[in-house]
């Protein structure tokens, strides 16, 4: 029999990369059938077994960094320098996850406050079993990553279906894992297309599925899952905000704000898309951003748009920005397949494509504002709720703003900062999905409460 398979290629060159199995769905039930003989091993460790395991994992991962940087670059084309320092990230959250995993998921006692009974309980969170992780393309070791290794520390065996556009990758994540823990296959990964991450999110095995993608794939997994009742965390898509307030520092604000909206070429799911900016100082603001845009090129400072579909998208968007608002930096000449040069548009209507659906390219849309508040309710007005910027030098006002800005995260005088913060939730509200990924909740996430009683 043939077995049916699919190639990964450079979207700068067009090389292909590596040839991957579209494995169907009795592979995809073999790997959980390993998986589940694994996940009884791996639970069974004494916690500092496993931590000291997963360290180890980090440090083949570490010794390994500039060949898994070079496979990341030639399957997305992004910078080098930039996989290094996705990858860096990953190291701090594994590192995070192996160190804390003990403390927040261990047995404790915990106060009964019955009165007149002798009750003693302890609370405890238990290992899932086997956790399915479904991963995109745009950070293709960073972000399964971050449901990687929370869910292996917290005593579970991972099954990842990396996206089909970087699959040698989610392979590689999988060939370190064993080469630090031989002993079972605790991390497996399946290659194949959306049929593969199908076919694992309806095996009734599978215990949680950890999804990243867009909002419209989610809606399909929770679809694939319903029947089992299999609960999953969705990350998804986002159409951050970012808003500069009166009293912002215009040059750091105008430097977060072009670096968010082109980090990894815009295709990044808390890149800045929605730029809001009070009207006392909405002049020089833009001259900063219009300085600073005009020093970056394509290929030095930003890669190509891995997924040549994506293209269509970000065209369709400035059209439709160009159209209806003014154009401040490009245009449609910016998309110069597969790179896209940033584009700025100003007064484009809020309930346009451009500002209402997610871009994923390097374009932002600017609007002027009376005030930080108003600011503050066109942000809020999104579908989505992922992360959010706000620049202010009022402190107590900015944090006002960050609580009441409807997202998961939000960064005050920086931008994306929080999603490399190992202790701190990542998540979105909304269309940007549910459940939390990184620190405790993020090993919570994948353990279930274990509560027992006593009568003494
Ligand atoms: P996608 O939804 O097209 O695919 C994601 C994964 O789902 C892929 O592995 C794909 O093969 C798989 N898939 C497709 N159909 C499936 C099905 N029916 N059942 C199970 N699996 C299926 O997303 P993408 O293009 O790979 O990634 C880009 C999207 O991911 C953007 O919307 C971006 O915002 C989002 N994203 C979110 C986060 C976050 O943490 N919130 C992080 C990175 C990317």
């Amino acid at each position: 029999m043939t077995t049916l398979t699919f190639d990964s290629v450079n979207p700068a060159t067009g090389e292909v990369v590596g040839t991957h199995p579209r494995q169907s769905a009795p592979a995809v039930h073999d790997a959980v059938t390993r998986a589940e003989e694994a996940a009884g091993w791996w639970a069974a460790l004494a916690p500092a077994d496993r931590r000291r395991r997963l360290l180890d994992y980090k440090a083949v991962i570490t010794q390994n960094l500039r060949p898994l940087a070079e496979l990341v670059h030639r399957e997305t084309g992004k910078p080098t320098a930039d996989a290094v320092l996705e990858i860096v990230l990953t190291i701090t959250h594994l590192d995070w996850a192996a160190r804390n995993a003990e403390k927040v998921l261990g047995r404790r006692r915990v106060a009964t406050g019955l009165i007149g009974l002798n009750l003693s309980a302890t609370l405890e969170y238990l290992p899932l079993g086997v956790v399915g992780v479904i991963g995109p393309w745009n950070y293709p070791v960073f972000t399964p990553m971050g449901s990687i290794s929370y869910a292996l520390a917290a005593g579970n065996a991972v099954v990842f279906k990396p996206s089909e556009l970087t699959p040698g990758v989610g392979v590689r994540l999988a060939e370190l894992f064993a080469d630090a823990v031989p002993e079972h296959p605790v991390f497996q990964t399946v290659t194949g297309l959306g049929e593969t991450g199908a076919a694992l999110a309806g095996d009734p095995r599978v215990k949680k599925i950890a999804f990243t993608g867009s909002t419209a794939t989610a809606k399909r997994v929770m679809a694939a899952c319903a029947d089992n009742l299999t609960p999953i965390v969705a990350e998804c898509g986002g159409k951050d905000a970012f808003i500069v307030d009166a009293d912002a520092d215009l040059r750091a604000a105008a430097d977060a704000c072009l670096w968010g909206a082109l980090s990894n070429a815009g295709q990044t799911c808390v890149g800045v898309e929605r730029v809001y900016v009070v009207d006392q100082v909405y002049e020089p603001f833009m001259r900063e951003l219009k300085d600073l845009a005009a020093t970056v090129k394509a290929g030095e400072h930003y890669g190509p748009i891995t997924m040549p579909a994506q293209l269509d998208v970000i065209r369709r968007h400035i059209d439709d920005a160009v159209k209806n608002g003014k154009a401040v930096k490009g245009g449609p000449e910016s998309v110069r397949a597969p790179y896209v040069d940033p584009v700025i548009v100003e007064d484009v209507p809020e309930d346009s494509a451009a500002v209402r659906e997610e871009t994923f390219g390097p374009t932002i849309t600017v609007r002027r504002t009376k005030d930080a508040q108003e600011a503050l309710e066109l942000a809020n007005a999104s579908a989505y709720g992922l992360g959010g910027t706000i620049f202010s030098r009022d402190t107590r006002g900015a944090l006002r703003l960050a609580r009441l800005m409807r997202s998961g995260a939000t960064a005050i005088n920086s931008v994306i900062s929080f999603a490399g913060v190992p202790s701190l939730p990542f998540g979105g509200v909304g269309d940007s999905g549910f459940g939390r990924i990184h620190g405790a909740d993020g090993l919570r996430e994948f353990a279930r409460p274990k509560a027992i009683s006593r009568q003494r």
